[in-house]
C-alpha cells in the first residue's frame, strides 16, 4: 500500500515504531523522518504519475506518502486538491521572466499552504488513536489544525503568538479550537506547548511532526507533474520556520533519485527583514544560524527566530545555486498590491514575499538568465486584508443617481 519504510532518527537512526509514535527520537532526541523506499516508489509513480489527478491530495499521492489507512481519508477531507499552478500575465514580462507561474498555495481550505499538511497529520492522529490535536503557531497553521479538527472529530488546542492578525484569530475561534493566546513570540508559543505535551497524550501537528514534512513533499510533485516533467529554473519560497521549502526540496531530490527528473530548481528562499536568521547566515557563509531579535513588522508569519528547518534550507540553497534574500514590508506591500491589481490575486504579506524576493534579485543582478520561475503564494490576503489596504482609500458614498455617478467617476 505505501512506500513508507517508517519512522527513523536523523541523528542515530534508530527507528521509532509509528504504533510508539512520538516527535522525538527516544533514545537521543533527534529529529524523525519519515524513510522510503524509491525503488517501489519509482515502480508505483511510473503508471500513474502524468494521470491528472483530482480529488484529496492524499489520495492522488497515495504512492509518496505514508498511509496505513486511506480508507480515513475521507473522515478529514474538506475539499484539499492539487492547488493550481497559473501562468503570470503581466508582472513576469515586467521582469524579464518568460514563464512566470504561481502556485496558488493559499487556496487551500482554510486560505493558507497549511492544509496540504495539517489533512495528513489529522489522518495520522485518526490512524495512531488520538484525541487531540496541538499546535503552536502565528495563526495559519492554528486555523488550519482547528478546522480539520472539527472535520475529524477530535479537539484541538492551539497556541498562538501575542501578535497575530485580528483575521486569523477570528477564523481560529470560528472552528471551535481552545485558543491560547501566548504572552510572546512564536518560539515562546512552541516552548509552552512542547512543556504540555509531557503531560498529555496531544498529537502535535507543528514543524517538528515528520507527518508534516512528509505531506508538504507532494507540492515538488505537483509542480513537476504540471509542468510536464520540465524542471523549473527556480522555485521561490517564503521561510520562516523553514519547512514548506526544506520538505519540496527533499521531494525534488527524490524525483531526481528516481530518474524522474534530470536536475534540481535553484531554491530560493525570501525572508522578512524584520526577521531573517537564515539570510544572515547565507550571506556570511555560515552554517551555522544566530538566532535574531525581531523587528516590527505588518506579517504576522515568517517571525521565525530559530527556524526548525533552517540548516536543511541553507543546504538547498547552497547545493544548488540557489540564494537567500530578505525584503522590506515596503517591499512586499508594494507587491501585495501589485499581485492584486495586476495579476487578480490578493495574497497576505507573507504570500507575497516571493514575488517580492524574485523582483529584488532580478532588480539587483544577482539572478540572471531564468526563463522558468514557480513563486509559492501561500496565504490569502484575507487573512491580514489591513496590511495592503490604505484605509482612506474606502470610498465615499454616492448617490443612487446616474448624474451622481458619472461626476464621481469624472467620465
Ligand atoms: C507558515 C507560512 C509560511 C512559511 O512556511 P514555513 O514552512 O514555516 O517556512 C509562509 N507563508 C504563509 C502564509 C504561512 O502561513
Ligand atoms: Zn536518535
Amino acid at each position: 500500500m505505501t512506500c513508507a519504510i517508517g519512522l527513523f532518527c536523523e541523528n542515530c537512526g534508530a527507528e521509532t515504531p509509528e504504533s510508539r509514535f512520538r516527535l522525538k527520537c527516544a533514545s537521543c532526541g533527534g529529529s524523525l523522518d519519515v524513510k522510503y523506499d524509491l525503488e517501489s516508489m519509482k515502480n508505483k509513480l511510473s503508471e500513474s504519475f502524468f494521470q491528472s489527478g483530482s480529488g484529496s491530495v492524499l489520495k492522488q499521492w497515495l504512492d509518496v506518502l505514508p498511509i496505513n489507512n486511506p480508507e480515513l481519508i475521507d473522515k478529514i477531507y474538506l475539499g484539499e486538491v492539487e492547488t493550481p499552478l497559473i501562468c503570470s500575465s503581466s508582472l513576469g514580462k515586467e521582469l524579464g521572466i518568460e514563464n512566470l507561474y504561481y502556485k496558488m498555495e493559499f487556496t487551500g481550505p482554510t486560505l493558507s499552504l497549511k492544509d496540504r499538511a495539517t489533512s495528513l497529520c489529522a489522518l495520522k492522529a485518526l490512524e495512531l488513536g488520538y484525541d487531540t490535536l496541538c499546535i503552536p503557531s502565528s495563526g495559519n497553521n492554528a486555523a488550519s489544525v482547528a478546522a480539520y479538527a472539527s472535520k475529524a472529530g477530535l479537539n484541538a488546542v492551539v497556541f498562538i503568538q501575542k501578535d497575530v492578525s485580528p483575521a486569523k484569530v477570528l477564523k481560529i475561534i470560528a472552528y471551535g479550537a481552545r485558543v491560547v493566546r501566548v504572552d510572546g513570540d512564536i518560539s515562546m508559543a512552541s516552548n509552552v506547548c512542547s512543556e504540555m505535551l509531557e503531560k498529555h497524550r496531544w498529537f502535535n501537528c507543528g514543524g517538528s511532526n515528520p507527518y508534516r514534512f512528509a505531506a508538504k513533499r507532494t507540492v515538488a510533485y505537483e509542480i513537476i507533474r504540471r509542468l510536464g516533467g520540465l524542471v523549473p529554473d527556480a522555485v521561490v519560497f517564503p521561510v520562516g520556520g523553514a519547512t514548506g521549502m526544506a520538505s519540496a526540496y527533499t521531494g525534488f531530490v527524490e524525483m531526481r533519485t528516481m530518474g524522474m527528473i534530470p536536475s534540481l530548481p535553484r531554491m530560493i528562499g525570501v525572508q522578512l527583514e524584520a526577521c531573517d536568521p537564515i539570510t544572515r547566515a547565507f550571506d556570511e557563509g555560515s552554517e551555522v544560524i544566530q538566532p535574531v531579535t525581531i523587528k516590527p513588522s505588518i506579517s504576522d508569519a515568517l517571525k521565525n527566530t530559530s527556524p526548525f528547518q533552517g540548516k536543511q534550507v541553507l543546504k538547498a540553497a547552497r547545493e544548488t545555486n540557489g540564494m537567500f534574500v530578505s525584503v522590506s514590508d515596503e517591499e512586499f506591500i508594494r507587491t501585495i498590491r501589485l499581485l492584486a491589481t495586476k495579476e487578480g490575486l490578493f495574497v497576505e504579506p507573507a504570500g507575497a514575499v516571493s514575488v517580492a524576493g524574485i523582483s529584488k534579485l532580478l532588480a539587483q543582478g544577482r539572478l540572471k538568465d531564468v526563463k522558468t520561475v514557480v513563486c509559492m503564494l501561500t496565504g490569502h490576503g484575507l487573512n491580514s486584508p489591513q496590511a495592503a489596504i490604505d484605509t482612506e482609500a474606502i470610498p465615499a458614498v454616492i448617490e443612487p443617481e446616474v448624474s451622481a455617478v458619472e461626476s464621481y467617476l469624472k467620465i
